[in-house]
């Protein structure tokens, strides 16, 4: 039946001059999320994103698709039709029958758009006009205009397009309106999240990943490549680069304090993700943290950690109790994956009794038996792209 998805976005960030690079980068979000299906035409009319299809069958699979999509406030299944009134009441009519075919339908109402005000017919009059020609196509059902069992909506911008379903979708704003940031991305539950969350604001991701091969095997790689990929669906693309920190958590466990193991190496991540964060051009770094969920997301933890870089940490989650992060995770779809078992590094080289209210001092002091950027160096030159 339907050829077309229409796609709305939220109104408020339509205004002004913002408007223009919105809807580019909605329309690129959209060509990446359907890069899969052939036959597809992708264009702007009148303030909505429409995808047209050659293909019918591929519909629901584009609807589902679509629904992920950032930037886009409801979706629409819709036929495009030639402005004519006569095709117009055409398709409506035809759209009418299938729709009864599935549903029993007592009562509806038509609701025209006239986007394009060259259209000869005002939308009250137009209304009427295909309301009377689905009632003498139909006998047995009524108009109610306050509470229709049916809406058929009619849009007419340069092309006319005829729907009956508004479908709400994730919201947010088009990836890549607001920005770019590094995802501190480990293979747990909490990382993933952090990054939807901020994609959500419209921030381009790229993601990080911490390993310590061969402590931490191949099986855990595959895993952050797989949620990787989950979170594209809605965040459209994302590089993904990791790096080995072997020879820091060696040098830690040589030089240092057991006990003050994580927050050392929380440290030298936070000074490798904020070097590679700028050189790629990212203003900020994200990560899963919550407050007080282990030992290092303390405030203490935290402030002695974001102590050794300049660059801003987002961490959406940090309000956030376990319970409510797992179900987001669920319905975002990347939870099965994330308890998948893995062997995170640092679980891998977690201390027995790790400091829950570390010192600044102390612990500039233990990094000053390091030798710091060496070992920085080393690790970043095992970055890989995955
Ligand atoms: P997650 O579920 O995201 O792994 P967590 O509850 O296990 O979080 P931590 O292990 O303390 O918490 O990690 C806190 C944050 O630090 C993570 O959310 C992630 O952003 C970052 N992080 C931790 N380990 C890694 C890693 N191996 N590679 C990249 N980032 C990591
Ligand atoms: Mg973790």
């Amino acid at each position: 039946m339907y050829n077309i998805v229409a796609a709305s976005f939220g109104e408020i960030f339509l205004k002004g001059k913002n408007r223009g690079s919105f809807e580019h980068q909605l329309v690129e979000q959209i060509r990446f999320a359907l890069k899969e299906f052939s036959g597809i035409k992708i264009y702007k009319d009148l303030g909505k994103v429409f995808v047209e299809t050659s293909n019918e069958d591929d519909m629901s699979a584009i609807i589902e698709k679509m629904r992920k999509i950032f930037g886009i406030v409801a979706i629409s299944p819709s036929i495009k039709t030639e402005k004519d009134p006569d095709a117009i009441a055409e398709k409506a009519v035809e759209l009418f029958g299938y729709l009864k075919e599935k549903q029993e339908i007592k009562t509806f109402k038509v609701s025209t758009k006239r986007g394009d005000k060259n259209f000869p017919i005002k939308s009250m009059d137009f209304s009427a006009e295909l309301g009377g020609k689905i009632l003498s196509a139909f006998g047995d059902i009524k108009v109610d205009v306050h509470n229709p069992d049916v809406e058929i909506f009619v849009d007419i911008k340069k092309s006319c397009y005829i729907s009956s379903e508004k479908i709400r979708t994730v919201g947010g704003m088009p990836v890549g309106s607001c920005g770019r940031a590094m995802l501190l991305l480990s293979g747990g539950i909490d990382s993933p999240v952090a990054g939807y969350m901020i994609a959500k604001r419209g921030v381009e991701i790229n993601a990080l990943y911490f390993h310590t091969y061969p402590f931490t095997s191949e099986r855990a790689n595959e895993k952050v490549i797989k949620l990787k990929e989950l979170l594209e669906e809605y965040c459209g693309k994302i590089k993904l680069y990791s790096i080995n920190i072997l020879e820091i958590h060696k040098a830690i466990r040589e030089f240092c304090r057991e006990d003050e193991t994580t927050i050392l190496a929380r440290r030298f991540m936070m000074r490798i993700a904020e070097r590679i964060a700028k050189e790629n051009k990212m203003e900020m770094l994200i990560t899963g943290e919550s407050l007080g969920q282990v030992a290092s997301q303390t405030m203490k933890s935290m402030t002695v950690i974001e102590n050794a870089i300049e660059m801003p940490i987002l961490k959406p989650l940090v309000g956030m109790d376990k319970t409510e992060i797992i179900e987001r995770a669920n319905e975002i779809g990347t939870f099965e994956t994330s308890i998948l078992p893995y062997d995170d590094c640092c679980s891998v080289f977690a201390p027995a009794h790790p400091l829950i209210n570390p010192k600044l001092d102390s612990i500039l002091k233990s990094e000053s038996s390091l030798k710091v950027e060496e070992l920085i160096e080393i690790c970043i030159s095992t970055l890989k792209i995955l």
